[in-house]
């Protein structure tokens, strides 16, 4: 059994002008200590699908499929246990650290919530493990810098905070949902670098959200590229980067390669994201595809292997073009 299994989750919005489908039939598994890395334009449903993990949606969106923690289904469990296994199973690294850390409170203090609510540790023994956890992110200083306030930290201190409370419980799977992006290039090496060793260390599985595929296929073991709320592909890192086999992960592979000389974040694929109100048919690449065969607007390729590498380290598709072969 791998410690995450997503199972056709379905994630939607019913608004006034029709029901938004943000994620569509998305399965996949991620093992003990293993890491994957998800790609894809905005609006693809990546982190429409971390929040569904750790069951974090808006309470007006409907959500299907299976989502299971170590077997344990987390689709329509309570607030009551998802609060539990936030922070001590599953933890998430957001995009802006400034709103995800409370402003009037020292982060000191932020973290040791943390570890008396989940871990059940005294005041003392928590305000003692947080100078720990500070430390251990790279903080200097930690016994004074445990009694400041996020203002008076930057940018890059900050994130790491967050990585800090985030691996406070130990958590068994921690979800960074483009944990870098407003940090300069610089700042961003250092915390990825963090953030990688840490899981090693630690033994946390990761699921790392990012446009940059080359700081992706770094950082993860695995890849899935997604788009317009379906799995196009998904694969060993080094596989899909060098064996593309959907026609999108070749066409965001030629972005990056026209815009950095292979290393960067996504330019513009020629062509419109789908409307997700009005999804076209079949493949929802389609519209914007070179290799689009004639049967691709009406039939949604299924998820099949292409290549199979030991017992589960398969490469998988969603293309007909691929099936045809
Ligand atoms: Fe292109 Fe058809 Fe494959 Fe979709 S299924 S990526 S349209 S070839």
């Amino acid at each position: 059994m791998s410690l995450l299994e997503v199972s056709q989750l379905k994630v939607s919005y019913p608004t006034r002008d029709g029901v938004f489908d943000v994620v569509r039939d998305l399965s996949f598994e991620l093992d003990e200590a293993d890491s994957l890395g998800i790609a894809g334009e905005s609006g693809s449903g990546k982190s429409q699908t971390a929040l569904a993990i750790m069951g974090l949606l808006p309470a007006n969106a409907q959500v299907g499929g299976s989502i299971r923690l170590d077997g344990q289904e987390l689709i329509g469990e309570s607030e009551r246990v998802l609060d539990r296994l936030r922070g001590k199973s599953l933890a998430m690294v957001f995009q802006d650290p400034m709103s995800a850390l409370n402003p009037y409170m020292t982060v000191g203090r932020q973290i040791g919530e943390v570890l008396e609510l989940h871990q059940g540790m005294s005041a003392n023994e928590a305000a003692k493990r947080s100078c720990e956890l500070l430390q251990m992110t790279g903080i200097d200083e930690p016994g004074r810098r445990s009694k400041a306030y996020p203002h008076q930290f930057s940018g890059g201190q900050r994130q790491r905070i967050l990585i800090a409370m985030a691996l406070a419980c130990g958590p068994r799977l921690l979800i960074a949902d483009e944990p870098t992006t407003a940090l300069d290039v610089t700042v961003q090496k250092k915390i990825l670098e963090l953030l990688r060793s840490l899981c090693k260390e630690t033994g946390t599985a990761l699921i790392l959200i990012s446009h940059d595929l080359a700081v992706l296929s770094g950082m993860c073991r695995n890849l899935m590229i997604m788009y317009g709320g379906r799995e196009m592909e998904r694969g060993p890192s080094q596989r899909v980067l060098l064996q593309p086999t959907h026609p999108y992960t070749a066409a965001l592979l030629r972005t990056l390669e026209d815009l950095h000389g292979g290393a960067g974040a996504l330019a513009v694929i020629p062509g419109e994201p789908p409307d997700l109100r009005n999804p076209p048919g079949g493949c929802p690449f389609h519209p914007r595809c070179s290799e689009v065969l004639p049967h691709c607007s009406k039939e949604i390729p299924r998820t099949r292997p292409v290549r199979r590498i030991g017992d589960k380290q398969s490469h998988w598709v969603a293309c007909h073009l691929e099936q045809e072969q």
